[in-house]
């Protein structure tokens, strides 16, 4: 039996009153109202503020800060992303519109993913953003494109590093991968690099993410300044922008903690103090999705159904695996465990009972919870799971059985 750690930091994020989760100041089940409809995802921009300020205060004052718009895609949420953040980090020209819709520059915009298409590519040089290149090919394609369109494009190459950001929840660097261009290659992409019309703007370095230990993302920031700086003698022009990437993880499971920002930021002063001594014109950036927004999300269904199986007790509910695959367990953990989970109208009540949260679909894969101890709930009553601020709906299959779509909210 898993219960809900009591001490896990997204109970604090969203206070009861009386017996009602609220977010933002509202009753989830006066939101449910407003909203007309479960399920629904709550985000609260408040906390997002919050996240971010907490950030710049514990890191170096001119490290930039992007937003990487995978994590959480929705047009307010990227707008309100804008007035906090320093730039923006895409993978799709889909992405770029939301981008582009707000106040954020296109020079402070970067654009990564494998496999970017050429119509892709034109529409990223048209609008200045820049490319992180993932491939020879990728960059002899942008460079036919820029003559073509006689547009120089902003480039930066992305790397994918010799070392691994340890300890990751997903490793995207080091060893054989489909990110970026090895660093073997390198010295001799960057030869090619000089002899094409581009904007070269620097590098880009992305090894992993969801990691909530400190010293290995501390290890994989100084080992990526380590490599730009090998790399400065290949460089057609000087290094504009370092992304050194992010990986920065929120605790998901009992056990887990958040991770020591406090800690990275101390041990990033020293080598951004070096990088720029001998590159003064670059700016340092870190880009991260989850950790900026993760915390701040709610995901609300409703009970249908309460049935007893062979003494279990099943809460059946509105939502599920379609529009929270993460939740679910299947969106890459290789082990199931409860994200936490409350009964968003009886957070104080005293009776408890063991129950497994189902959603509507025809699969025993839709599962919220598995056997968790929660106040003892009834059909109509609203279950909220936390973490819901990143890789929710967007990160889902959505289209999958035909269900009723799910609102977002930001509040
Ligand atoms: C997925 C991704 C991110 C965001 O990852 P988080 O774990 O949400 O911080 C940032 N940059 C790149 C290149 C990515 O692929």
């Amino acid at each position: 039996m898993t219960k809900l750690a009591p001490q896990h930091c997204a109970l604090d994020y969203f206070p009861a009153h009386e017996n009602n989760l609220t977010i933002g100041g509202i009753s989830i089940q006066r939101l449910a109202q407003r909203v007309g409809s479960t399920p629904f995802y709550a985000y609260d921009r408040q906390l997002m503020t919050e996240r971010v300020a907490k950030l710049r205060n514990n890191m170096p004052p001119d490290l930039k800060i992007h937003y990487a718009l995978k994590a959480n895609p929705m047009p307010a949420v990227v707008q309100h992303m804008a007035s906090l953040v320093d730039g923006f980090d895409l993978a799709s020209a889909g992405e770029m519109k939301v981008a582009l819709d707000t106040t954020m520059p296109a020079q402070y915009i970067s654009m990564a993913g494998p496999g970017k298409r050429k119509q892709e590519l034109q529409q990223a040089i048209a609008a200045g953003i820049t490319i992180n290149i993932e491939s020879p090919h990728e960059l002899e394609t942008i460079a036919l494109l820029s003559e073509q369109s006689g547009i120089q494009a902003r480039v930066a190459i992305r790397i994918n590093p010799a070392f691994e950001l340890k300890a990751s929840g997903m490793k995207m660097g080091g060893g054989p991968k489909q990110f970026g261009i090895d660093e073997e290659l390198l010295p001799t992409v960057l030869k090619q690099t000089k002899t094409l019309n581009l904007d070269f703007q620097g590098f880009h370095i992305y090894s992993g993410s969801q990691n909530l230990k400190a010293d290995s993302i501390i290890d994989a920031q100084q080992q990526s300044i380590n490599l730009a700086l090998k790399l400065a003698e290949y460089c057609p022009t000087p290094v504009k922008k370092l992304n050194i990437g992010g990986g920065y993880g929120i605790p998901y499971f009992p056990g887990e903690t958040p991770v020591d920002i406090q800690k990275i930021g101390d041990a990033l002063a020293k080598p951004m103090d070096t990088y720029k001594a001998s590159n003064p014109q670059a700016d340092i950036i870190i880009e991260l999705g989850r950790y900026l927004v993760g915390e701040a999300g709610l995901y609300v269904c409703q009970i249908l159904d309460k049935k007893i199986s062979r003494g279990q007790t099943f809460l059946v509910v509105d939502g599920g695996l379609h529009h929270f695959l993460a939740a679910s367990g299947n969106f890459g953990q290789v082990i199931r465990k409860n994200y936490p989970v409350a009964i968003a109208n009886k957070m104080n009540a005293l009776e408890t009972e063991t129950v497994n949260i189902v959603g509507p679909l025809c699969t025993p894969l839709d599962i919220l919870a598995d056997r968790m101890d929660l106040p003892t709930a009834e059909i109509g009553d609203l279950v909220v799971t936390y973490q819901a601020g990143a890789y929710g709906l967007t990160a889902s299959p959505t289209a999958f059985l035909s269900q009723p779509r799910a609102e977002e909210v930001l509040v």
